[in-house]
């Protein structure tokens, strides 16, 4: 277990700053997921913290212990980090076992280190297969089984399980996760998938244009965002104008309780589609249905209110059917969140509707 901090780190490749200034904590012994936008310094984060790249400034301490910074560069290989990178990472001609002993040496080979890693990645048993011989998925987990092995500091996943199907890769973090924690590894996932970071990590940190925006437990990341950029990449956001008075926001919607950093005056305030609720002939704000997703487990609605304003609510499976083209009433359940308005030529008539896919 290992606590790894970063201090101001800048690492530029000619013009480009990849990372303009990053601190981050990663805490011992957990997984702590890196998210944002591809081309934000996700990888080179992960880069710099291997010892792959030099960093221009700032400073990497693994236990207190510098290895990046103040003139001092510990080469990779002797900063006891692993890393699983995206896919293909497997050794072709090699069997399960040795991929997964490939880094250790005679003695821990012949301990049972090799099967106790294969079993907490759920492949107990696999040793002689080949690597041709398994699934996209189970390559992975062996990859991960590999990282383990000899019981690095820090293990490293760079978007690990990008290459896979949707429904294979929310097993397989879970079950990445529970390896990781089984072992007492401390863990850095590196991923643009909000999901992802949400679910399985114990801390994410938000990343955008080589700085970080935000770190926070994943609940407070999405109840809590920092800013509207934040509350649209990490989840479906309606975001509206609004304007603040003694502790309440008049906006499209209705006067609204609000939380956050709560000034007097025009503000963006955020509303989770969750938040908002459907209903026929009641009281509220009248809508038509624009569009109607279906989704399995809920549904998202397009609305247009009758000032024209568009938002979008979601709805549990078995909810109030609302057909395109319906006249419904909305209300909203719980606070909405406020965000101080960027100043602009048209902020206070431009209605944001920050809707991740
Ligand atoms: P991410 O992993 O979040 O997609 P990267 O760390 O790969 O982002 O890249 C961050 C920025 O640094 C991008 O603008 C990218 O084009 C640039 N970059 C990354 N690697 C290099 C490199 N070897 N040479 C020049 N620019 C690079
Ligand atoms: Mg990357």
């Amino acid at each position: 277990m290992s606590e790894v901090v970063l201090s101001g780190v800048v690492k530029r490749y000619g013009r480009v700053t990849a990372l303009a200034g990053v601190d981050v904590s990663v805490p011992s012994g957990q997984l702590t997921a890196v998210l944002g936008p591809s081309g934000c310094g996700k990888t080179t984060l992960l880069r710099s913290l291997a010892g792959f790249e030099r960093i221009d400034a700032g400073e990497i301490r693994i236990d207190g212990n510098r290895v990046a910074g103040g003139g001092r560069h510990l080469p990779a290989h002797r900063r006891h980090i692993a890393v699983v990178p995206q896919e293909g990472a497997l050794f072709p001609h090699l069997s399960v076992a040795d991929n997964v002993g490939y880094g250790l040496d005679r003695a821990a080979r012949r301990s049972d280190r090799v099967e106790e890693v294969l079993t907490l990645v759920g492949l107990a048993g696999y040793g002689s297969r080949m690597p041709h011989q398994l699934s996209g998925g189970q390559q992975q987990r062996v990859a991960v089984a590999r990282a383990l092995a000899p019981r690095p500091s820090v293990v490293l996943l760079d978007e690990p399980f990008s290459a896979l199907d949707a429904g294979l890769r929310a097993g397989l973090r879970h079950d990445v996760r529970e390896a990781l924690r089984a072992d007492g590894a401390t863990g850095v996932l590196v991923t643009h998938d909000q999901g992802e970071a949400l679910s399985v990590a114990d801390k994410v940190v938000v990343l955008r244009d080589g700085r970080v925006v935000q770190a926070d437990a994943p609940a407070t990341i999405y109840r809590e965002p920092v800013d509207a950029w934040v509350a649209g990449f990490v989840g479906d956001a309606v975001l509206l104008p609004a304007v603040v008075e003694r502790g309440t926001a008049r906006t499209a919607l209705g006067a609204l309780p609000v939380t956050g950093t709560v000034t007097e005056g025009p503000v963006t305030v955020l509303v989770r589609p969750e938040q908002i609720r459907l209903a026929t002939g009641q009281a509220g704000i009248s809508a038509s249905v624009l569009r109607h997703d279906f989704h399995g487990h809920d549904a998202l609605i397009g609305l247009r209110l009758d000032d024209g304003t568009r938002i979008t609510a979601r709805i549990l499976d078995g909810g109030p059917p609302c057909p395109v083209g319906d006249r419904v009433t909305v209300q909203v359940d719980g606070p909405a969140r406020v965000f101080p308005t960027q100043a602009g030529p048209d902020s206070a008539t431009s209605v944001l509707v920050g809707l991740a896919a």
